[in-house]
């Protein structure tokens, strides 16, 4: 490893890593993952690092002079010259096939070594830099939620809705995060519902799933346009799944286990009679990635830290009729929990 390298601390943990799991050598494909440990952002590049802290970045030729300019400590080569040698090789289980095998030509004695979890653990702990862009990201996320409901109207289908959200992302930031979600009424009950033709009255609820991407990092936030006369189930609903949302932000802190956190929420909706209507687990870590590490859901065993930032996110769908999620977005702190979505809920 150069100095230089703002993530050079993290690089050298993941090579300490590899150095306790007795690798001679760790492939980094993963674009997230590759950005993760050098800061450079290439669709085309394979990293190698040795144990040592070592790291070569193996790329494209077109990419080859960008990458230079932008981490000009890293050691750049063309991806066409990628030869390695080592007994026990580490990499990421999310590669392509094509690509592990074309990786096990190149070295066919080595034993190659699953090491995803090692980067995804820490992905999951932000660096001062990500912190300032995820919370950036998601200020911009509530910003665009402001302008884009206020000029929400009876008559607008949810494809108008989410293509006016989408327009903002693209026109302030780096667009969509993810796919925005926009249901109207009992579209809300299934939660992976896809913005259609369906018009809204002016009187219905509406769930809005929205995440603005900024400076390469993801934000991610759920709420309803909660209408003045609700049905008394769905002001029940909306209140019960806020409180969820409430009591496990307030259980946010380092030394909690992510299933701990789950289960906070799950047993409060499920003291109050919705224990299969929150299908879904209670959240999932942002960053570079809308879904990573650490994931908030039952039986998992993730401590939380400081620096970690995930979404609270429950939700109650009853099939035919509603469904309310609540989602913001929190950095563990040394002491609690601070809250990056500011939208009101
Ligand atoms: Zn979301
Ligand atoms: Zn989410």
């Amino acid at each position: 490893m150069r100095g230089g390298n703002p993530f050079g601390p993290r690089l050298a943990a993941f090579a300490a890593r590899l150095a306790r799991r007795r690798l001679d050598l760790a492939l980094v494909l993963g674009r997230a993952d590759v950005r993760s440990l050098t800061g450079v952002d290439c669709d085309s590049a394979c990293l190698l690092v040795g144990p040592g802290g070592e790291a070569v970045f193996h790329t494209d030729f077109r990419y080859l002079p960008m990458v230079r300019r932008v981490a000009p400590w890293l050691k750049a080569k063309d991806i066409r010259r990628l030869s390695f040698r080592g007994r026990r090789i580490g990499y990421e289980s999310s590669i392509q096939v094509s690509q592990l095998m074309k990786l096990r030509k190149l070295s066919p004695r080595s034993e190659f070594v699953d090491v995803a979890e090692d980067i995804s653990a820490l992905r999951a702990v932000k660096t001062a830099d990500e912190i300032a862009r995820v919370r950036a990201a998601a200020a911009l996320n509530d910003a665009i939620w402001q302008a884009a409901s206020r000029r929400f109207r009876a008559g607008m289908t949810e494809l108008d809705m989410a293509r006016a959200i989408r327009r903002m992302m693209i026109d302030r930031g780096d667009g969509e995060a993810f796919d925005t979600i926009v249901c109207v009424g009992r579209n809300a009950a299934e939660c992976h519902h896809v913005p259609d033709g369906t018009v809204w009255d002016g009187r219905e609820p509406v769930l809005v799933d929205m995440g603005a991407r900024l400076g390469g990092y993801c934000s991610d936030m759920t709420r309803n346009i909660v209408p003045s006369r609700p049905s008394r189930r769905y002001a029940e609903v909306y209140r019960l799944v806020l409180e969820a949302n409430m009591r496990a932000i307030a259980a946010v802190r380092p030394g909690i286990s992510s299933g701990e956190l789950d289960a906070v929420a799950r047993g409060f909706l499920g003291k109050n009679g919705f224990r299969k209507e929150f299908g879904h687990s209670l959240g999932h870590g942002v960053g570079l990635e809308i879904h990573e590490a650490p994931y908030a859901a039952r039986k998992r065993t993730t401590v939380l830290e400081p620096g970690m930032i995930l979404t609270v996110e429950p939700g109650v769908y009853i099939p035919g009729e509603l469904g309310v999620r609540v989602e913001d977005l929190v950095l563990v702190t040394d002491s609690g929990c601070e809250v990056l979505t500011r939208s009101g809920k």
